[in-house]
């Protein structure tokens, strides 16, 4: 008997989107690179597993739901997270603690408990695994279910598929049966009673009602079509400015690359768009690439001629055409990210910069209306280091 597919709504998106990126993804098992925003969803999605745990009948206090969040957020570095920087990781950090502030201040007094959270299913269906993660259930009664999704993005908007995913999971989820007849052993059949997309940085709660069964049907047929594309080797690719732009495996695409990955040497041409000299995309990439290469270079021989200037003890020296010149500044750095924070907003300074930044709260030392002793404190967590900068400048040639 031939093995279930493994498939979930998050794998249909990427097949729908680019068969070909699935296939990077799924069947040659490449990681994408981290995104910002998926670690900004997951470390708020943790956070309210936390504040719901139906095990726990005491809710968490909002000091208490801050401080899992610190340390969820902070077991990873910026890099790991997908920020381009320090000061972009600290701007999600502190947004993350004000969605809570605000959570807390709008719903804390009506805290109740679900039938469950992050309720993972694994449903057997028609040939398929269908692995699905519920953020959270509601008991309504009767057999009733209502789902509640949380959205972390910029905005929220009504995604068909994965409502009709999720009623599909929970109507025919042995795992989810047992869950309601724990609490409800009346029931004989699990009915989807309300959908909700919650977004948690404004607050605002999108509801839908069950779809008919003629919708689900059709979904159902549909994703039936993709999971026989996906086994009969399907995977065509499918290129466009917005999937492409953001697609981790432009390097390596045959769109790009003009061959297939994994191919040693036989190239084989694709539909799509041919990589000649007259390609612009093709053109364009080859010099980000190239660009991208000659910095790497200069940087590592920059760091060689500083480091022989040191050795040397020299401060200057020529070349037949350039002049090589040390300086020495001084940079500021935040000893802990996390601690700043944290101090700003026991001194009620963190509404003064907004974003904790080196500059904003370097900017805080000058700032006559901060007292001395805030200042002594922040001080503290400021550390000043020495940094070797190489100047070169052209040498004036003689007529
Ligand atoms: S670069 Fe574009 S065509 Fe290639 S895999 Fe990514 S999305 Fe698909």
């Amino acid at each position: 008997m031939a093995k279930n597919l493994s498939f979930s709504y998050s794998k249909m998106g990427m097949y729908k989107e680019c068969p070909q990126k699935y296939k990077f993804r799924y069947v040659h098992m490449l990681p994408e690179k981290p995104k910002y925003y998926f670690a900004f969803g997951s470390a708020l999605h943790a956070v309210m597993e936390f504040i719901y745990n139906p095990q726990k009948p005491v809710f968490p206090t909002l000091t208490e739901a801050l401080k899992f969040f610190d340390t969820t957020w902070n077991k990873t570095s910026f890099e790991q997270k997908g920020y381009a920087s320090v000061e972009k990781e600290l701007e999600g950090y502190a947004e993350g603690r004000r969605i809570l502030e605000s959570y807390y201040a709008q719903n804390a007094a009506a805290f109740t408990h679900p039938l469950s959270v992050e309720t993972k299913s694994t449903l057997e269906i028609d040939g398929l695994n269908l692995i699905s993660i519920l953020d959270r259930m509601d008991y309504l009664g009767d057999g009733k279910i209502k789902i509640l999704d949380y959205k972390t993005g910029k905005t929220v908007q009504r995604e068909p598929d994965q409502l009709y995913m999720y009623q599909k999971v929970v109507e025919n989820s042995p795992v989810i049966k047992a869950l309601v007849q724990a609490k409800d052993p009346s029931v004989k059949e699990v009915r989807v009673g309300e959908l909700s997309f919650y977004h948690l940085p404004t607050l605002t709660e999108m509801k839908f009602e069950r779809a008919p069964d003629k919708e689900i049907f059709s979904f159902w047929q549909g994703v039936l079509k993709i999971a026989d594309s996906i086994r009969a080797g399907k995977f065509d690719p499918t290129p466009g400015e917005n999937q492409c732009r953001w697609c981790d495996y432009r390097n390596l695409c045959p769109v790009f690359t003009g061959k297939e990955y994994g191919a040693s040497s036989s190239v084989k041409e694709t539909h799509a768009l041919p990589p000649t000299a007259q390609n612009p995309q093709e053109e364009l990439s080859q010099k980000i690439d190239r660009l991208g290469e000659l910095r790497a270079e200069a940087k590592k021989l920059e760091q060689e001629i500083i480091t022989l200037m040191q050795q040397n003890k020299f401060e200057r020296h020529f070349g037949s055409t350039f002049k090589a010149e040390l300086n020495t500044c001084e940079k500021v750095e935040l000893t802990d990210n996390a601690q700043v924070v944290e101090l700003l907003t026991k001194l009620g300074l963190l509404d003064k910069v907004l974003v904790p930044t080196k500059t904003t709260v370097v900017r805080l030392l000058t700032d006559d209306t901060v007292s001395a002793k805030d200042k002594e404190q922040l001080r503290a967590l400021v550390r000043r280091v020495q940094e070797v900068q190489l100047a070169l400048e052209k040498i004036a040639q003689l007529p």
